[in-house]
């Protein structure tokens, strides 16, 4: 049984009294979730405050993205170390803005995979088509390249530390989702490329993410989809009333 993985992606939002704030009151609604996972991702310049805050919760403290270098020239980057000792132990990893407003190839996805798995971090591979691809009718060829890319050279033992995220471009913060059907899909694809790679047993033990315009009101449809494990959410994380019934949908 694998257990449910509800992320929260805060993009470029939040200075550090709002990111506080927000930490705060997901921690005295949900710092002792047993039953699912709950991470979120604050930007670098809040790491250190929500890390105070969120000591004693089970929440985890994610980052949204880290250089493929561990120190050296590379300005207006953040290192892995530096996240490490910000208190960071999940880093979202080729997410489709990096990907499409930043230019990032599958090969620097790959570079930053293998370091901070390296590194001993837990990662999230977001993957997924835009939609053109989704018209052209590419979508599986895509994900699955982008899948098999960033995930080259990845030790069978470390999958365990793997989590991907599907996220159809098209559908990240548009308010358009994948109906449940189509995302599971697409994630029961991705489960076959896995278990091609790695065999059907690290295929079966892996958590895939939905992400793309997840909201309340469409959490649970998703959640019930024998291959949606759980989500990743940009938005509707940003507001305790919208993350909370998220993170506590119900089956
Ligand atoms: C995301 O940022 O990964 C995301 C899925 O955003 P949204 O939930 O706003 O579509």
């Amino acid at each position: 049984m694998r257990q449910p993985y509800i992320a929260g992606n805060w993009k470029m939002y939040k200075t550090v009294s709002e990111a506080t704030a927000l930490a705060g009151a997901l921690v005295a609604a949900v710092g002792r979730e047993t039953g699912r996972k709950v991470m979120i991702a604050p930007p670098f310049t809040a790491l250190h405050a929500v890390r105070e805050v969120l000591k004693g919760s089970k929440i985890v403290l994610g980052a949204q993205n880290a250089c493929a270098e561990l120190e050296g020239a590379h300005t207006g980057e953040i290192s892995l170390r530096m996240l490490r000792d910000a208190g960071v132990t999940v880093v979202i990893l080729g997410h489709s803005e990096r990907r499409h407003v930043y230019g990032e190839t599958d090969a620097l996805v790959n570079r930053k995979v293998k370091l901070a798995l390296a590194e001993g971090f837990e990662i999230i591979l977001c993957v997924g088509e835009t939609l053109d691809e989704r018209q052209k009718g590419v979508t599986e060829k895509v994900v699955e390249g982008q899948t098999r890319g960033g995930l080259e050279g990845v030790a069978e033992r470390d999958m365990g530390r793997v989590t991907i995220a599907y996220e159809p471009v098209w559908a990240i913060g548009t308010g358009k989702n994948a109906t449940p059907q189509d995302a599971d899909a697409v994630h029961s694809f991705i489960r076959t490329v896995i278990s091609q790679m790695d065999g059907a047993e690290a295929a079966q033990a892996l958590t895939i993410q939905y992400g793309g315009s997840v909201k309340p009101d469409n959490v649970r449809d998703l959640m019930k989809m024998e291959n949606i494990d759980g989500a990743l959410v940009g938005g509707a994380s940003l507001k305790p009333e919208t993350f909370l019934p998220i993170v506590q949908f119900d089956r």
